[in-house]
């Protein structure tokens, strides 16, 4: 897209209407896509997350999810903590299903959940660490912003 934009500047220097109209145009189409993409990655990570949801709301063996962040992380961002962060006491990046943050996280977001099941832990009173660790203030970290 930066190569678009740059055309375009270029045709707006050459004054030349031709040149400009076909770089307006490809600049138009390249912000076309952009947009496109993004919304079907953002909302393929959507329906993925709601279907994890509707999958384990009701199984009592799936007791916590871990995030999986995506290969594809040109930036540091929320997904980087949210993939490390150890909140609740079960481990980096697993939080219990009623205390997951939502997927996507930004637009663009690929990173899903694995699902977690209470024997894996190894914990045999999980539900004691996450209250014990529930007393940490963790809105901070939810409401930090990042660059993109
Ligand atoms: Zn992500």
């Amino acid at each position: 897209m930066k190569t678009s934009y740059k055309e375009l500047l270029d045709a707006v220097k050459s004054c030349s209407d031709k040149a400009l109209k076909r770089a307006i145009r490809k600049a138009v189409e390249e912000k076309s896509r952009y947009v496109a993409e993004r919304i079907a990655r953002t909302e393929s990570a959507r329906a993925c997350y709601q279907g994890l949801l509707k999958d384990t709301r009701d199984a009592s063996d799936v007791v916590a999810y871990r995030w999986v962040e995506s290969t594809w992380h040109p930036a540091e961002d929320i997904c980087d903590e949210y993939a490390t962060v150890d909140a609740y006491g079960l481990g980096p990046g697993i939080f219990p299903k009623d205390k997951a943050p939502e997927l996507p996280a930004h637009p663009h977001c690929l990173c899903h959940y694995e699902k977690v099941y209470a024997s894996e832990l190894g914990i045999s009173d999980w539900r004691q660490i996450v209250e014990d660790n529930l007393s940490e203030d963790l809105q901070p970290m939810y409401n930090r912003t990042y660059n993109r």
